[in-house]
């Protein structure tokens, strides 16, 4: 225990390692590893919350009511007092004669006797009350000689946890800085070419920053710190990079070696149409300009002998499945498999729909793997997955997460596409990595190496250039920047939700023309259940507003769903509820209903967020929008303008017993209504949220950049990308020492 309560602030739960050692560890030990403590280098990139300033004493007469002062003095009295409750009570009195009271209420044995009378105590605290008396409620105390020195440099105060005392922690760091050989790793030419000139780097070797960053001098500017603008701080950030960059480049490089089979297109002689050519045939539309030219980077790739690891990004609604379609129709024509991976059932279950309605007719045979599934048919497609596909084995599997699993063995794997990539979590996504890897061709042609499949990542998030950078430097990027014709662009509108009348009287309008709404429940963060019951009654309050009220009803047009329900006209419309609790089977078919065009007004939680397609519909709503994330606005509304028609978000917000919207809640949900660009979007999101959260990757603390942001440190990225290459062109050595030093074990999650 120490002596005083402990100074304790916490940080956002971190990443554990596995604990491996067998010799009993101490709780702060224990403390330090939960935090991801587990080396000299790690302690040293522990950097401080904030400082205290331990570097002055303030004679007593001087201190001011509300400043965070030291002060030190002899005690005089101490008793422990009841009144309301019990306290401790003390008296000191400074070398001037001026006294100053400190009160404590809860209080160790320890402290009372380090308190004892006669004592001398440097005491730190926040000054109360001015002329009748000051005191400090809950000091720090130390005992202390006269004349001891004052500490030359403000005191760090880390972000720790429970059973972790800031005294133990700043002593391992102190330890660990000191133990710390950190020599050079950027070459001369890196310091030349910094953006604010060679000295700067050249001054703040990395060893004298960590030092000063725990260690500032008591007159530093504490803003500059604060902003991370000092130059101690400009180096960190700039080796941080540095470090990302180099090994993303590694892995570019060594992907560049690795072998996938070739998969070219038209490989048939004669007469005979290659499956891309036929698909394309069959297509009920004409590629876009966008899709065309991203099919032939991809089909380049492919045919490529290392494997293909590209992401393709495209707004919402730009037209990304048939692309896929297009790449696994080139890989199906090379005899190899193809596997697609989905996010949500959903999601895949449509995709299953459009590539069996394109692709079965020529001939295909394709595998439907999720949850859920009977234990027969789990068993037969497991089967048909590990059979050649020359002897009638699954040519493409599509499916969530479950094809991922154990059991799954593809029986030779060319080309594996996820859809809506980023929704995967890290683990997720390395283990589909190394499924796909068991998955190739063990040898080919009698050669030794492994052959490994193609990846093709599908993103509707667009991800910022500088995002794209830093996280997906060895991925080569393709995007769709161009909608298929004939969209016509969608109207969106914030309402407060005491509008509420207005919008339904717009929802029976709409269903009266024959469209079709969706209308979106509110989030409700780390509840599914409250979700759901939202969900129920805004389903039920919705049911009884659109069936109940009578009016007239026109009768739909001419193009529209023929089956909508007319409302006030007898047959009521059709109103589904959509939720994650729902069995998958029922899932499906309320998606079949609303698909078909049969029901009028989809009430759902966000399950519907990704992929849905349904162009038909042409009104999205989305209650408590307050409460998304940008990106995932832009999704949802996504979910509408699919067709022709003229398509409206609403953006329903609700202001609660506050009497108006939160100013930045407010400027995000008037962003959403500016722009329907999903670059623009994604832009302000990462400002908003820091690309943690942005990546989806919240568990993997490892991946992210803890002191660059990438928000406002584009020009030391483009520092770091130059700087990457030039080392790992001339200067291998110190580039591995680089890398070793900064991401030590980390160096995988940063490839998922
Ligand atoms: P996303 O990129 O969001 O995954 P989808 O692949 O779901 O988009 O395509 C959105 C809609 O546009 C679908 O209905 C799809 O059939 C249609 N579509 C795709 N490409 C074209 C095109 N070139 N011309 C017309 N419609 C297209
Ligand atoms: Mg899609």
């Amino acid at each position: 225990m120490p002596p005083m309560p402990a100074v304790r602030e916490h940080v956002d739960k971190m990443q554990t390692r596995q604990d491996k050692a067998d010799k009993p560890m101490s709780a702060p030990q224990k403390a330090m590893r939960r935090l991801g403590l587990n080396s000299d280098m790690e302690l040293a990139l522990h950097l401080p919350l904030r400082y205290e300033d331990e570097t002055t004493l303030t004679p007593i007469a001087e201190l001011r009511d509300g400043d965070m002062a030291q002060a030190e003095g002899v005690v005089r009295e101490s008793r422990v007092e009841v009144r309301a409750r019990r306290q401790l009570i003390a008296r000191i009195e400074d070398d001037a004669g001026h006294t100053l009271l400190l009160r404590f209420l809860n209080f160790y044995p320890s402290q009372q006797k380090l308190l004892s009378v006669g004592q001398r105590v440097r005491v730190r605290g926040e000054v109360r009350g001015g002329f009748l008396g000051r005191e400090m409620v809950h000091p720090e105390c130390k005992a202390v000689q006269a004349g001891a020195p004052l500490a030359q440099a403000l005191t760090p105060v880390y972000p720790t946890t429970a059973g972790l005392p800031q005294a133990y922690l700043r002593k391992a760091v102190g330890r660990a800085l000191d133990k710390l050989v950190l020599d050079e790793t950027l070459p001369p030419q890196a310091l030349q070419i910094w953006p604010g000139g060679p000295r700067v780097l050249a001054d703040w070797p990395l060893h004298a920053a960590l030092d000063y960053l725990h260690h500032p001098r008591p007159e530093v500017s504490l803003a500059a710190l604060q902003d991370r603008s000092h130059p101690a701080w400009l180096r960190l950030k700039a080796e941080e990079l540095l470090a990302q960059q180099l090994s993303q480049l590694q892995a570019r490089q060594a992907q560049a070696l690795r072998r996938a089979p070739t998969l070219a297109l038209g490989q048939r002689g004669g007469e005979a149409k290659g499956l891309h050519e036929q698909l394309l045939a069959v297509l009920p539309f004409a590629l876009t300009g966008a899709q065309r030219r991203v099919s032939e980077e991809i089909a380049r790739d492919l045919a490529r002998p290392s494997p293909m690891h590209r992401l393709l990004q495209g707004d919402v609604g730009s037209g990304k499945t048939v692309v896929a379609a297009l790449a696994a129709a080139v890989c199906i024509d090379a005899g190899y498999q193809c596997v697609l991976m989905a996010p949500t059932e959903i999601l895949a279950s449509q995709h299953v729909k459009k590539l069996v309605d394109w692709l079965t007719p020529l001939g295909v045979r394709v595998a439907w793997l999720a949850g859920g599934q009977k234990t027969k048919e789990r068993r037969e497609t497991l089967e048909a997955i590990d059979r050649a596909p020359q002897e009638g084995g699954a040519q493409l599997i599509v499916g969530t997460h479950a094809v991922i699993q154990d059991k799954v063995r593809f029986h030779k794997l060319g080309l594996a596409i996820v859809d809506e990539q980023h929704r995967f979590g890290v683990a997720q996504r390395l283990a589909l990595r190394e499924k796909v890897m068991e998955g190739g061709d063990a040898v080919e042609g009698g050669a030794k190496q492994p052959v490994e499949p193609h990846m093709l990542m599908m993103s509707a998030t667009p991800i910022p250039r500088t995002l794209a950078m830093s996280y997906y430097a060895d991925l080569d990027v393709s995007t769709l920047d161009e909608l298929p014709p004939g969209r016509s662009p969608i109207v969106t509108r914030v309402i407060s939700e005491q509008r509420r009348p207005e919008l339904i009287a717009r929802i029976r309008a709409q269903l009266a023309e024959g469209r079709q709404v969706y209308w979106v429940c509110p989030l409700i963060e780390e509840s599914e259940a409250v979700d759901l019951t939202n969900a129920t009654a805004t389903h039920a309050e919705l049911t009884a507003a659109l069936n109940d009220a009578p009016h007239a009803a026109p009768l739909p047009p001419e193009g529209a769903s023929p089956a909508l329900g007319r409302p006030g006209g007898g047959g009521g419309i059709q109103i589904g509820l959509l939720h994650s609790r729902l069995p998958a089977a029922e899932k499906q078919a309320v998606m079949a209903e609303f698909v078909a065009g049969r029901m009028g007004l989809l009430v759902s939680t966000t399950v519907i967020e990704v992929g849905v397609d349904v162009p038909n519909a042409t009104l999205m709503v989305i209650e408590h929008a307050e409460r998304f994330g940008l990106s995932q606005l832009h999704q949802l509304r996504g979910r509408v303008g699919r067709g022709a028609q003229a398509s409206a978000c609403v953006l329903l917000y609700s202001t609660g017993d506050a009497p108006r919207l939160g100013q930045t809640a407010r400027e995000r949900l008037k962003a959403m209504a500016e722009t329907n660009d999903g670059f623009e979007i994604a832009r302000r999101d990462l400002e908003i949220r820091g690309p943690g959260e942005f990546l989806g990757a919240r568990q993997s603390g490892a991946a992210l950049l803890r002191f660059a942001d990438l928000a406002t440190d584009g020009e030391l990225l483009d520092w770091a990308r130059q700087t990457a290459a030039l080392m790992l062109a001339q200067h291998p050595v110190l580039a591995e020492r680089h890398v070793a030093r900064w991401l030590g074990g980390r160096v995988d999650y940063l490839k998922a």
